[in-house]
């Protein structure tokens, strides 16, 4: 106790790891604080990994990392009752190079913090940092749970994901409100290999990622996934918590729903559920994202509301925040500065990246879903997509001019007029 370090990072998640990899390789001393048994043992995501910021993180072992299946097809489905219009896209060329691959927390984050152990970080686990501690305006290190357990350093690294504990004390946000994080519920369903080869048309370890929206969110502001491991499925769905709660709907009342849809029922038929585990998504957009350091400190990854929510993008931006914060401490390091004025070197990295440019082109989404009715975005416009789809492809002796103009009649009716049509796509045309 009471020794000092260059560093002290919360939370061994995807931006702790790489803050904490980044800072140790370049020599800094550094430890990593979780709280959990190990990293990644009640940690949940979807989860598709991307490889670019893996290996901008660890160039030399990114392919090491334990992954279940490199994705090689994506389907987006925009459900009706019982039916779906779907888009999809599948190439060869997502093998060489990787782009994404499903991957399970529990051997991932584990694996992610032992490359950064193995550069030289102090792993402290079963350890909850309680608070931050403080001189003046100076962060100078945290206090755990631990007796004697207060920890000193030039900057602590906040990593310590969507209710950062420690990112409310600063004052940097407040608590999240209701329309700025979704609740996601995720099962795990264990099915023999060869069936998920068969089902989804898979050879060897290819993977396939499926997002859909729509009726199945029970008109609520959501999306929910359904991507292939080697011998599980990973079936979940995230809305939005304000929605949630006017409806008084409980999320695994809403996954049992997902569940009986004819196109997720039979993918997952004869299945055996594994693990069903609920968690926090940040999705407030650029509008949430707090100032990234101070005296002390820098904030990474969830705890800084770090998610492009639309491309189902957060690990990646998690590696990419911590990364580039790992960066700045060393930078700081360097000039033996490690006030605001050096350390927003990290806010500038992030700024000039493909995370600020990201979430800010999306900003217009988080705004839509705020001032829209979510029954017309996710129940009345999706359904009537599929009346017009299953309008168009039904042969049955009516004219196909007839029949696009009740196709069109249909859309209109969702909206609430042609106005309102042609306003929403608009919008939605803006927001993209
Ligand atoms: P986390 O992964 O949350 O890690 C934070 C760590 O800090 C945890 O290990 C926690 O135990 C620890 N911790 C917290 N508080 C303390 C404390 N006080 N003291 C010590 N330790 C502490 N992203 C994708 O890229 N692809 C996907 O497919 C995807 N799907 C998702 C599906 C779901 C259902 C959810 C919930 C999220 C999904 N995401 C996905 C988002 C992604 O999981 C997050 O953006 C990412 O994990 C953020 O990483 P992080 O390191 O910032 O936080």
């Amino acid at each position: 106790a009471n020794e000092k370090f260059d560093a002290i990072v919360v939370g061994a998640g995807p931006a702790g790891s790489a803050a904490a990899y980044t800072m140790a390789k370049a020599g800094l001393s550094v430890v990593l604080l979780e709280r959990g048994e190990f990293p990644g043992a009640k940690n949940l995501f979807g989860g598709v990994l991307y490889r670019k910021q893996l290996e901008d993180v660890l160039p030399d072992q990114w392919h090491k990392a334990p992954v279940e299946r490199h994705i090689v097809e994506q389907r987006i489905w925009l459900m009706g009752k019982d039916s779906a219009v779907t888009f999809s896209h599948r190439n060869e060329a997502y093998k060489e190079p990787y782009n994404c691959w499903t991957a399970l927390r529990v051997k991932f984050d584990q694996w992610f913090a032992a490359q950064a152990e193995a550069a030289g970080a102090l792993p402290i686990y079963e350890t909850v940092a309680t608070e931050l501690i403080t001189e003046g305006d100076r962060v100078v290190g945290v206090r755990t749970d631990r007796e004697d357990g207060d920890l000193y350093a030039d900057v602590v690294v906040i990593a310590d994901g969507v209710n950062s504990l420690l990112g409310k004390q600063l004052g940097i946000h407040k608590e999240w409100q209701p329309d700025e994080v979704s609740l996601a519920v995720k099962e795990i369903i264990a099915l023999p290999r060869e069936k998920i080869q068969d089902r989804f048309n898979l050879e060897g370890d290819e993977g396939v990622t499926i997002e859909f929206m729509g009726e199945t969110s029970l008109g609520m502001a959501g999306m929910g996934f359904l991507y292939t491991n080697k011998d599980t499925l990973s079936l979940g769905i995230g809305v939005m918590v304000n929605h949630l709660k006017k409806k008084k709907i409980k999320p695994y009342e809403l996954l049992d729903h997902v569940k009986k849809h004819p196109m997720i029922r039979r993918l997952i038929e004869g299945g055996e559920t594994k693990e069903y585990s609920g968690h926090l998504i940040p999705e407030g957009g650029w509008n949430s994202v707090p100032p990234l350091s101070g005296n002390g400190w820098c904030i990474t990854g969830d705890a800084a509301q770090l998610v492009n929510f639309v491309h189902r993008e957060g690990s990646n931006l998690a590696m990419t925040s911590g990364r580039m914060a790992g960066e700045a401490v060393i930078e700081a390091k360097k000039r033996g500065d490690f006030s605001r004025e050096t350390l927003r070197l990290y806010d500038q990295k992030v700024a000039d990246s493909f995370i600020r440019k990201d979430l800010v082109k999306y900003k217009g989404m988080h705004q839509i879903l705020k001032e829209e009715d979510p029954e017309l975005l996710f129940n009345r416009l999706p359904q009537a997509v599929n009346r017009a789809a299953y309008e168009m492809f039904l042969v049955d002796g009516v004219p196909k001019g007839e029949k696009q103009k009740k196709a069109i009649q249909y859309l209109k009716q969702a909206a609430g007029g042609t106005w309102n049509l042609l306003k929403m796509g608009v919008k939605g045309w803006r927001a993209m």
